[in-house]
């Protein structure tokens, strides 16, 4: 355990230097006009040694920077996007209930919507996929799951959606008041430094889901009371692209929230923060589906199987390093192995060619415990 936490508090330390330094390198939100006027913030800290940074500095502000447009009429943007967004998924409802809703419970009606468009849509067009075209290539005799387990994932994903929605729709809300990073437009910070905050967002996500979900496997209430309903269907074969959003409402809002609260320390272009959250939408029935298809160093549906199955590894979200660094990665070429060498049967069909095989590096000590 002393391992893993000086792991998890080396991953913070870095984490923490490299969105410190790019404050330094964009700026955080000094005018363009102010950076030939005024000595630059590396300057002011480094002297003239820091030319080179400071150059670095000078070549993101040409860009943009925060400060080129005043932060009332970014709210404004933001807003009036979200309004648009409103109108745009809305448009079921006559004008005039519509207007009658508040703002707020807008936003709220139409995240549910579209949460529900994402699961029934990506769900039966994989499904169909997967099953009814090439479900004789893709699973052997008797191993897809059965319908009275897809009716299940499917009842018990559609109680928890009008809770799900709540998460996006307090982060809009927090986002309209200024209390977040979010910014409405790339030209705000301008594409280098665009492209900087989304691999930090997204480094920042995948050390959150990592140890929020593995945090529900390690706190025993944690489990019993909100995540075991989402390991119900840990026979082989039980799994479907429908399990994909299969949470109680808290668990799944839980393994979420890291994309709201690295809104609040990472400047993030809020729309494609947006388009991400749905993104797991697509990418949590994808994991469900039981089909390895080895594209290194994605964490598919190979490893998340397997996290159904053991209960202590593979707790990642889009890729394998979190677990790789912490020691809990089990890739399905060691499981597939361990399994043939105890004689039983294989669990995970393939659809590619081989990965690449990481490093071993030493368990991280807690997780151990098999959860039933
Ligand atoms: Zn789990
Ligand atoms: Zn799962």
């Amino acid at each position: 355990m002393a391992s893993t936490l000086t792991r998890t508090l080396v991953l913070v330390a870095i984490f923490s230097v490299v969105l410190a330094s790019s404050h330094l390198l964009t700026h955080d939100g000094k005018p363009v006009e102010a950076l030939h006027s005024k000595p630059s913030t590396v300057d002011e800290i480094t002297g003239h040694s820091g030319a080179l940074l400071s150059g670095v500095q000078d070549w993101f502000a040409s860009f943009a920077t925060m400060a080129d447009m005043p932060k009332e009429e970014r709210l404004r943007l933001l807003k009036e996007e979200n309004e648009w967004l409103n109108s745009f998924v809305m448009w079921i409802f006559p004008d005039g209930i519509r207007e009658q809703i508040p703002h707020f419970w807008q936003t709220w009606l139409r995240c549910w919507i579209l949460c529900a468009l994402v699961y029934f849509g990506i769900g039966a067009v994989w499904s169909y996929y997967i099953y009814f075209c090439f479900g004789d290539k893709l699973f052997a005799p008797d191993t897809m799951p059965a319908f009275k387990d897809v009716a299940e994932q499917i009842r018990v994903s559609n109680i928890a959606m009008p809770l799900y929605s709540m998460l996006p729709t307090l982060t809009e809300y927090a986002a309209e008041k200024g209390w977040t990073c979010a910014y409405p437009r790339v030209a705000n910070v301008g594409l280098p430094a665009y492209v900087l905050y989304f691999f930090l967002y997204m480094a920042s996500v995948e050390f959150g889901v990592y140890w929020m979900h593995r945090l529900l496997h390690d706190i025993k209430w944690a489990y019993r009371f909100l995540h075991y309903d989402h390991h119900k269907y840990n026979k082989e074969h039980t799994l479907s692209p429908f399990a994909g959003l299969a949470f109680h409402p808290i668990d799944g809002i839980l393994q979420a929230v890291p994309y709201t609260w690295t809104l609040f320390y990472c400047p993030m272009h809020f729309l494609t923060h947006e388009i991400l959250l749905f993104a797991t939408g697509v990418w949590t029935a994808n994991i469900h589906d039981c089909l390895h298809a080895r594209v290194w160093p994605v964490m598919g549906a190979g490893y998340h199987t397997i996290h159904h199955t053991t209960y202590k590894h593979n707790y990642g979200h889009y890729f394998v390093f979190m677990d790789w660094l912490m020691g809990t990665l089990h890739t399905p070429e060691q499981y597939e192995a361990d399994k043939e060498a105890r004689g039983l049967s294989k669990l995970i069909p393939t659809t590619a060619a081989a990965a690449p095989q990481m490093p071993a590096i030493a368990a991280g000590g807690s997780g151990g415990k098999k959860q039933q």
